[in-house]
């Protein structure tokens, strides 16, 4: 297929697009390079630089047969402290994404949703028919694009898949997680390895879980791309369709904290302070819609494989593996 990737140059969508030109499909990538590196758009894809706001109408107008849509702000502190960047960045942008849309007759769109639209859960594994009742603007963005999403499947005959992604770690084919600004776990973790940091700081071990650290579905960000190429192939014209895209299994901090020990090698010291504000105690998905509708199974599902692909990157990059 003739595909738009906007955000290609950004963690989930640069591996998404290493995946699909793989397979065969005639990439453009759309991306401003406000978080992405040009360096991460695989180098069979044409790469265009310039925000989705401006320039994607006339890509589509080539006549893609589909559009992925990852640019977006995603940082849940940022979000709190200027919602005005996300309302305007995440949902005007994609407003007029299906604008142009619309207006191209572009007939497939596989959108980046997340776990953030869910909000606190009523229950554990979090399924599509759960509540939206998102606690920060982040997640209240992502569900506003997916009603939006929803009236113009309905409307305009638009074959539609929104991703909800969990925990999206590890890396792929020499692509991670890159962020000028960190606040995942994972790499934070790693950057203790690396001397970047004295310490891991464990955001409360009073949660109501086994060990008292908060419990989280982490994907490996190479089964969330094959999920996707599932989505564009699935999707059906007149329909938008949610799927949850985790492992159904959940590791709490200090398991993910020890699974850095092992495969590093490094002790890791871990300081506990209070509660992050926000933070539910466990989010863990169910996919069962997506093994049934997409025939998606996770594969990568061990923290150890998550991490050491992570670990390893970041080794490749800093020259000693
Ligand atoms: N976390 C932590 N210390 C950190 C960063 C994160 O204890 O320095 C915890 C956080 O409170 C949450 C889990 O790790 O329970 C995953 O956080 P992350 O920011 O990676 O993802 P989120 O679940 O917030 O999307």
């Amino acid at each position: 297929m003739k595909l738009l990737v906007t955000g290609g140059a950004g963690y989930v969508g640069s591996v998404c697009t290493a995946l699909l030109v793989e397979r065969g499909h005639q990439v453009t990538v759309l991306d401003d390079l406000s978080t992405g590196h040009a360096d991460a758009v695989s180098p069979s894809a044409r790469f265009v630089e310039g925000d989705v706001a401006t320039h994607a109408a006339a890509l589509l107008a080539e006549g893609m047969d589909g559009v992925l849509h990852f640019a977006a702000k995603s940082l849940v502190g940022e979000s709190v402290e200027h919602p005005e960047l996300y309302w305007f960045g995440n949902v005007v942008t994609s407003l007029k994404l299906l604008e142009a849309v619309r207006a191209a007759g572009t007939p497939r769109l596989v959108f980046s949703s997340t776990a953030a639209t869910y909000g606190e859960p009523e229950q554990i594994p979090i399924t599509e028919d759960a509540p939206t009742r998102p606690t920060n603007p982040y997640g209240a963005t992502k569900l506003a694009i997916d009603h939006a999403i929803t009236s113009y499947a309905n409307a305009h005959g638009l074959a539609a898949v929104s991703l909800r992604y969990f925990n999206v770690a590890g890396a792929h084919g020499g692509l991670g997680e890159r962020h000028i600004v960190e606040t995942h776990l994972i790499p934070l973790v790693l950057q203790v390895v690396t001397g970047q940091r004295e310490h891991i700081t464990i955001y409360g071990d009073d949660w109501p879980t086994p060990d008292g650290t908060c419990l989280r579905d982490y994907i490996h960000v190479r089964d969330l791309a094959e999920a996707h190429l599932l989505a564009l192939e699935h999707a059906t014209a007149g329909a938008h369709r949610i799927y949850n895209l985790g492992t159904g299994t959940g590791f709490s901090v200090v398991e993910v904290i020890e699974a850095c020990r092992r495969v590093t090698g490094h002790p890791i010291p871990a300081q506990v302070a209070a509660r992050r504000a926000g933070d539910p105690a466990v989010l863990v998905a169910s996919s069962a819609r997506a093994t049934a509708d997409l025939g998606w199974r996770p594969e990568l599902t061990s923290l150890d494989t998550i991490v050491g692909d992570a670990w390893q990157l970041i080794q490749q990059r800093a020259g000693v593996a």
